[in-house]
């Protein structure tokens, strides 16, 4: 049976004693997941937002395979490698101009405590004390200690929360209501802040929610007029999700540092980037030992990684990419408009690749059972769908096909049948 019950495995974000189970995947492909009996999945949230093209992308498989015939892991300072120095070129050249340092790193989590240190120590090399974050509300960064501080706070984290440290918070600029955001962040950057850190365009964890290039963009022109530093979190939005490469560009924002990861890899391998500009990794050189940047995982640019990274790199260079996530786009616009008048579902969106809607249910709250039980109906149907509390959303890798896409939509129209109710 390819349901594991018995296991000492502790798994992510699971209460054991609803969940007791899970999955046995023996074999990914494309769009899909291949339990041990057979059973298969549609993999509509590509894998908690990692997987781009689609699972096991010949290019990127066949370029791991080369790279672990050199090298596996070697220590990063003192000595380098070509897949990472490679690899850095690229994404200097690929990046929104201006950021021309990268540090390497191993998650998402990491690459956004990186770039909360560096933002720090920019100020205190430069003998400014300024150390407060200035973050979104409903904002995720990761689930470190540092991360989950400027994350927002929730029943995920309360039994942590004497450890973590206090941010300015700024309302989440919901349609209509972007000045009170602006003014927030205006506000906040009089207290001279080290940097602002968001999710660009969407924030993902939060709920899949939605807001504009201009506003985007107009926060990054007060952070300037501020000196505040910029942080852009494009761990999730990074790599086509938001159509296009990185959803900076969408908004003209050049970030004062960017962080990378899901994605870099075309998810097949763990992989992270903190990059910066040029006066940020100045701050830091001097004579003086102590105003080096003192950060180091174990595995900093891994070299098969950083092989799959530039594999990837490759793929988006052929254009292919692009192309298929224009038209996914659109499948995911004509899919998703069949909600929009829907009264069993409220706030129906999309931007880019990623729709997402909410079913109207008694409990919206963060730990609601809903999830839990639409993810079972989803299961059941053969669709990897995980809602976040009462928020469906659909997130595929970029190979999914039409057909494919409609068997998610014909689920959600489903679900909403079994639990949902007019508003
Ligand atoms: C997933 C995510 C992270 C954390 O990445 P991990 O690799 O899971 O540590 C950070 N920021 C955003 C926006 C994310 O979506």
């Amino acid at each position: 049976m390819s349901f594991v019950t018995e296991s000492p495995i502790w798994r992510p974000f699971t209460q054991h004693a609803l969940q007791p189970g899970a999955f046995k995947i023996a074999r990914a492909e494309g769009a899909w997941l291949e339990a041990e009996d057979g059973a298969r999945f549609l993999d509509a949230i590509s894998s908690w937002w990692v997987i781009t093209h689609g699972h096991r992308h010949p290019a990127i498989m066949q370029a791991i395979r080369e790279e672990t015939e050199r090298l596996d892991q070697i220590i990063f300072a003192g000595f380098t490698h070509e897949p990472a120095e490679a690899l850095a070129r690229r994404l200097v050249a690929l990046t929104p101009p201006g950021l021309d340092y990268v540090f390497y790193s191993d998650s998402g989590s990491t690459c956004v405590e990186v770039a909360i240190k560096m933002a720090l120590g920019f100020w205190r090399n430069r003998g400014e004390a300024r150390t407060r974050i200035v973050a979104l509300e409903y904002g995720y960064h990761g689930d470190t200690i540092g991360t989950m501080s400027v994350g927002a706070r929730s029943p995920f984290n309360a039994p942590y929360e004497p450890l973590l440290y206090e941010v300015s918070r700024i309302p989440f600029p919901s349609r209509g209501r972007e000045q009170e955001t602006l003014d927030a962040l205006e506000r906040a950057c009089r207290d001279r802040p080290a940097a602002l850190l968001v999710e660009p365009l969407i924030l993902g964890a939060g709920g899949m929610l939605i807001y504009g290039a201009d506003t985007l963009a107009e926060m990054k022109r007060i952070c300037a007029r501020y000196d505040v530093l910029f942080i852009a979190d494009e761990v999730m939005t990074g790599f086509g999700r938001t159509g296009t490469l990185f959803a900076c560009e969408q908004a003209g924002v050049v970030p004062d540092i960017a962080c990378y990861a899901k994605g870099l890899t075309g998810g097949a391998l763990p992989l992270a980037v903190t990059m910066c500009k040029r006066e940020i990794f100045e701050a830091h050189l001097s004579p003086e030992r102590a105003r080096a940047f003192f950060h180091s995982s174990s595995y900093t640019a891994n070299p098969i990684a950083c092989a799959a990274a530039l594999a990837n790199l490759d793929v988006w260079a052929t254009g292919e990419p692009a192309a298929r996530v224009a038209a996914l786009c659109d499948m995911q616009a004509t899919r998703i408009a069949r909600f929009a008048d829907d009264a069993r579902f409220s706030n129906v969106r999309r931007l880019g690749i990623v729709t997402a809607l909410d079913l109207n249910v008694a409990d919206r709250g963060y730990l609601a059972t809903i999830a839990l039980d639409l993810m079972r109906v989803f299961n059941a149907r053969g669709l990897l769908l995980r809602p976040l509390g009462p928020t469906i959303y659909v997130f595929p890798p970029y190979c999914i096909e039409a057909a494919e896409l409609d068997l998610v939509y014909d689920a959600i129209g489903e679900a909403a049948d079994c639990f949902g109710r007019s508003a």
